[in-house]
């Protein structure tokens, strides 16, 4: 059984209703595609592939002072990285003269009239849920009179919001947005397509179908909350006389908790300069994902796993995790990397003492083999790894304690300096000869084991350590008061060699720690972790 969208679908094609099934992706260009959006895509995309039809990516620009040529890039740029195969790249405001045309074929029909009360009259006439409307004074006015001023509106005569066009439909129409709703209003702005070809600009409500409309669209997907505008589409595309009316199907959006979801609000951050831009890996963008190391494979799985229904919801971000950390669990190469580090001096071998170790560069995949790695007697290991007042069951180091050093040695720690501030500066420790990896008996017991890397022959780094943008709710409804001011951690770690060659966006595992890659934007050794190796989420 497919999702209730694919059963509409098929219902469709079986009955003939429809030949080609044409979806589209219909940003508004106001700032960059978040996760949400990736859920969108998924579904419209999904359907134009199952069902052998086509895909348009079509820019809402019908709004000029939002609007920039930079998100109409970047937009591109994100659909086509998801997966998606996009057909045509269109934009609504190539429609303008049509809609302008339907526009004054609705005047032409006594469904539209110009009114010119002003913004803050029509809102206290437009009445409430448990009220009807008002009807405007201008309602009943002539056609040839509306169809006078609105040549005028379109002429330049009138300054901004001092005219709009209106539907007439019913004031006392139970759905708010079927009261007299605004078609055109005045706005004398800049548009990034039209430049200053118009001075009159029509509402989302108006544009959106008739777009859908003139595309031919099959299936009309969108979000839950466009369900009670749904009434107002099929009366303009009705009346505006499609042939081919399209027809809205509505789903769920993504909620993720702990996660902003409005471009406006995401816009906010960028502008405040609270992240290093809509690419900041912090961010729900796609191209934050993207710079993060999240791959469109992972968010393909993580939106087959929400599915697609009409029940709104919060999805876990665990869920979202889970999906990148399978996929790297099986296919990030292995490494060492210390993030902070102290020092490990090993007592019983000299300064000039080195060796290779072999390990295992991908233990999910053999093919990729072994890799040797440089073992000298100046090592780095976590501060956290040592302890010299060792709490309950600890099995990392402290004095007199064996733990195996990954893929080298056990060794028994003898000592360590402080610093006068009381932290530990250098661990003492010695090799139990007759334990290396691989070649061990097994008759020397150790505690744990701990990750290092080899002090003479390896690279500093910076480890970037995320955490989620936003606090948990905890009924604050502010974003504002939600900021996590912990989102970032820098952290100045020691990685071994082969690190400093890693291509920018190739996953690592870093042992015990994540997963990590190098970072696109920084010319220097820069990681950012994409996720921890914990899994909070069980599927
Ligand atoms: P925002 O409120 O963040 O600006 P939007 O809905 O206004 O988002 P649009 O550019 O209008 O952004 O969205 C394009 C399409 O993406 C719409 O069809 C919308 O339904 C869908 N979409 C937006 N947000 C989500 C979401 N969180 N989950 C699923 N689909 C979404
Ligand atoms: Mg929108």
């Amino acid at each position: 059984m497919g999702n209730f969208i694919e059963e509409i679908i098929e219902k469709d094609l079986a009955e003939g209703k429809v030949k080609n099934i044409i979806t589209r992706f219909p940003p508004e260009p106001n700032g960059y595609l978040h996760i949400g959006h990736a859920k969108a895509i998924n579904i419209d995309y999904g359907m134009a592939e199952k069902y052998g039809g086509t895909f348009n990516l079509r820019f809402d620009d019908t709004n000029p002072s939002k609007e920039e040529e930079e998100y109409v890039l970047a937009i591109i740029d994100d659909v086509k990285w998801l997966g998606a195969k996009i057909d045509k790249i269109l934009y609504a405001s190539d429609y303008f003269d049509i809609m302008y045309e339907k526009a004054v074929l609705l005047i032409k029909k006594g469904l539209a009239y110009v009114d010119d009360i002003s913004a803050e009259e029509m809102r206290l006439m437009r009445g409430t849920l448990n009220e009807p409307g008002k009807e405007s004074k201008n309602r009943n006015r002539p056609i040839e009179e509306s169809l006078k001023l609105f040549e005028e509106m379109k002429a330049g005569k009138y300054g901004d919001g001092e005219m709009v066009l209106r539907a007439k439909i019913d004031m006392a129409s139970p759905n708010i947005n079927m009261r007299d709703p605004i078609i055109y209003r005045v706005l004398h702005a800049h548009h990034h397509r039209q430049g200053d070809k118009w001075c009159i600009y029509p509402m989302y409500d108006f544009a959106h179908p008739l777009e859908d409309a003139i595309e031919n669209i099959s299936h009309s997907l969108c979000t839950l909350e466009f369900e009670d505008h749904r009434p107002l589409y099929d009366w303009f595309v009705e009346h505006c006389e499609f042939e081919q009316p399209p027809h809205q199907y509505e789903f769920a959006r993504l909620n993720l908790e702990r996660t902003i979801m409005s471009k406006r609000y995401l816009k906010k951050l960028v502008d405040e300069g609270l992240v290093d831009g809509w690419d900041d890996p912090r961010m729900p963008t796609i191209a934050g994902m993207r710079r993060r190391g999240y791959t469109p494979t992972a968010l393909k799985k993580f939106c087959e796993l929400i599915g697609v229904s009409k029940a709104n919801s919060e999805v876990s971000v665990a869920l979202l995790e889970s999906c990148i950390r399978d996929e790297l669990n099986a296919e990030a190469d292995r490494a060492m990397a210390v993030l902070e580090p102290i020092k490990l001096v090993i007592t019983n071998r000299d300064g000039d003492y080195s060796e290779e170790l072999e390990v295992d560069v991908n233990p999910n995949d053999e093919s990729k083999g072994k890799r040797k790695i440089s073992f000298s007697n100046t090592l780095y290991i976590e501060k956290e790894d040592f302890k010299a007042v060792p709490p309950p069951k600890y099995k990392r180091l402290t004095v007199g304690a064996k733990v195996r050093l990954k893929g080298a040695y056990i060794i028994e720690c003898t000592g360590f300096d402080k610093d006068e501030n009381d932290e530990v500066t250098t661990v003492y420790a010695h090799i139990i000869e007759g334990t290396k990896s691989g070649m061990d008996d097994g008759s020397v017991k150790a505690k744990g084991v701990i990750h290092w890397v080899d002090a003479k022959n390896c690279v500093d780094m910076e480890v970037r350590n995320y955490d989620y943008l936003l606090l948990p709710a905890d009924g604050r409804v502010d974003f504002a008061e939600r900021m996590n001011p912990e989102s970032l951690k820098v952290l100045s770690a020691k990685g071994e060699a082969i690190l400093s060659s890693a291509q920018p966006l190739s996953a690592y595992q870093f042992l015990r720690q994540g997963y990590f890659c190098r970072d696109t934007k920084n010319a220097g050794l820069v990681f950012n972790r994409i996720v921890s190796l914990k899994d909070g989420y069980k599927l």
